[in-house]
């Protein structure tokens, strides 16, 4: 997906990923054929990125939001208390590098049963994967993290 974010990425890091980084897409493919066999429904009601207004917390962690920003750079909006990569008309424009926690929540009642543990076995493997890689488990809200990081 191109999005006015991505236009400005450097394509060569995108397409030759570090060892950290392809494992983190790895995992996040592995995520999404799962959830492609359970298909919970997205009404694409944007609510899961509207953090204050609905309640709703999403942590990544460093190297999540560096997958994020070689994707698709930092925000080009202040950081508020909504995603600053959720577009005017509720979608995401971040759909490529979208966190972990973005990619396992559904708001689909016929999901909720399952969320939890898929959450916790995906978080698992992530915290492995530093492990694994050598790289530093940082692990922040994400909002927090995106104003520590970005110059917004
Ligand atoms: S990255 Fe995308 S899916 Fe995740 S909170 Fe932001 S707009 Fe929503």
């Amino acid at each position: 997906m191109t999005d006015r974010r991505s236009q400005d990425h450097d394509d060569e890091r995108v397409d030759r990923p570090s060892a950290e980084i392809l494992a983190l897409r790895q995992l996040y493919e592995a995520l999404d054929r799962e959830l492609q066999a359970i298909r919970p429904v997205c009404e694409l009601s944007g609510r899961c990125c509207r953090f204050a207004e609905y309640g709703h917390s999403l942590f990544v962690t460093d190297l999540e939001l560096q997958e994020l920003f070689l994707r698709h750079g930092p925000p080009n909006e202040p950081i508020g208390e909504t995603c600053p990569y959720q577009s005017s008309t509720g979608t995401c424009e971040a759909r490529e590098g979208r966190p972990l926690g973005c990619r396992v929540y559904f708001c689909d009642p016929t999901y909720q049963s399952v969320m939890p543990e898929l959450t916790e076995q995906h978080h698992r493997q992530l915290v492995a994967l530093h492990e694994r890689e050598r790289v530093p488990y940082r692990y922040g809200e994400f909002l927090v993290m995106l104003a520590s990081n970005s110059s917004t």
